[in-house]
């Protein structure tokens, strides 16, 4: 089994290549943090408050929300509940459609459930025929990401409905909303049309808390049911806790952030078309540029220069590709003017 391949632990420059809120947390969260009293982090941490908060966020029940330590958690446990196989049975099958978030293979691998990668069309557009091809009476889980990562590009609504019509009785098809609040779009508000739908999001980017862990899975309870029992009874903090509840609160950040990503990634779009990159439009608080032979330069010489992006080459369909987030202004500029300078030194 093949093992996640975690960036290197560079905390001293700009970390422009985990998709993260490179502006941190609202400072309502850290006013949050110190104001923990001792007796509540010497007690297990409830839930009520902050599963509240973040069911009044999503415009759901709250029966519907389970909160995780990050997403991360979440789709472990779908894993588990989903993808094990049972003596003599079948070996469940995961279709992954891709480029996708590398965890879905992994976490597929741990389960001990066959992985069914759909290869992507050359636009990076959803492949929704391909996708259906791939649906077996094994299929147990179908991993999508709306917006995509490494892509940044959106599927249809509609081919979530007609995945959710065509899969077998008692799959699940997994919508991860990791980067929603960017797009502005969500399948929550179909859930109860589709109850084999279940909804991923996580507060890791849009509201900075990445450091905290905390995500949530939305979905219809008897759905949910078998997957809250692969999830640790106290996984999410007091802290995350906390955190979670002063975040939300604090829409003003959020807008912010949004502006400033929508405004980070036209300075990045103009920047490629200046030095000649191909890149594609996102819809997610990064963008995937094309680097092709320049790829190695590019990175190896942002990284000299304290400021780090991802090389994704390795994913399918994206090779010579580099993702950087566009999130901060200030961050985004310091970025190009590198990008600039490595690009436009001589070889
Ligand atoms: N899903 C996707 C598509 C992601 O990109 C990420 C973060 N890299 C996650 C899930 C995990 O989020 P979290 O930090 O909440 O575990």
């Amino acid at each position: 089994m093949t093992h996640y391949q975690k960036p290197p632990e560079l905390y001293d420059g700009l970390r422009l290549h985990q998709n993260e809120n490179t502006g941190g947390c609202s400072p309502r969260v850290r006013a949050a943090l110190a104001a923990l009293r001792a007796d509540q982090i010497g007690f297990y941490p409830p839930y009520a408050g902050a599963t509240a908060a973040v069911a009044a966020y999503l415009d759901v029940p709250v029966e519907r929300v389970t909160l995780t330590n990050g997403l991360d958690e979440g789709i472990m446990a779908l894993a588990v509940a989903s993808l094990r196989p049972s003596p003599g049975g079948p070996v469940p099958e995961a279709i992954v459609p891709e480029p996708a978030f590398e965890i879905f293979r992994l976490d597929t691998a741990v389960a001990g459930g066959r992985l069914v990668q759909v290869m992507p069309n050359r636009d990076f557009s959803f492949p929704l025929d391909a996708v259906i091809e791939a649906i077996t009476p094994d299929t147990r889980v179908v991993f999508l990401t709306n917006p995509n990562n490494p892509t940044g590009i959106s599927m249809p609504l509609d081919a979530i409905r007609t995945l959710a019509a065509r899969v077998p009785d008692g799959a699940v098809v997994f919508v991860d909303e990791a980067y929603a609040e960017f797009a502005g779009e969500s399948f929550i508000p179909f859930l109860p049309s589709h109850p084999n739908v279940i909804v991923g999001r996580t507060f890791s980017k849009a509201f900075g808390l990445a450091g905290l862990r905390i995500g949530c899975l939305v979905g219809a309870p008897d759905t949910m049911d078998k997957v809250r029992q692969a999830i640790p009874v106290y996984s999410v903090n007091v802290a995350a806790v906390a955190a979670i509840q002063a975040a939300l609160a604090d829409r003003d950040f959020l807008a912010d952030y949004l502006r400033q990503v929508a405004e980070s990634k036209e300075l990045l779009y103009k920047a490629c078309e200046r030095l000649g990159l191909k890149y594609w439009r996102s819809r997610s608080n990064f963008v995937l540029v094309c680097a092709g032979a320049q790829t190695d330069r590019l990175v190896e010489g942002a990284f000299a220069r304290g400021v780090y992006i991802r090389d994704r080459s390795a994913e399918p369909g994206c090779a010579g590709c580099i993702r950087i987030a566009a999130g901060i202004v200030e961050h985004t500029r310091r970025c190009i003017a590198v990008m600039e300078e490595v690009l436009c030194a001589a070889p």
